[in-house]
């Protein structure tokens, strides 16, 4: 699966979460940001940033 970080357009490597799916939270190793699973599509991932009440 290929998921592109939306703040930072680096790819997210998803090799260690084998289980992921819809609502997942992860966080972005390049940039650190908490990115929340929104669909899979094929080998897609689709995330929406998550707004930590900064
Ligand atoms: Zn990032």
């Amino acid at each position: 699966m290929i998921l592109i970080c939306p703040e930072c357009k680096n790819s997210v490597d998803l090799t260690a979460y084998t289980d992921l799916d819809v609502g997942h939270v992860m966080e972005c190793e390049m940039c650190g940001i908490s990115l929340e699973v929104n669909s899979i599509d094929d080998d897609k991932v689709k995330v929406e940033i998550v707004d930590e009440g900064k």
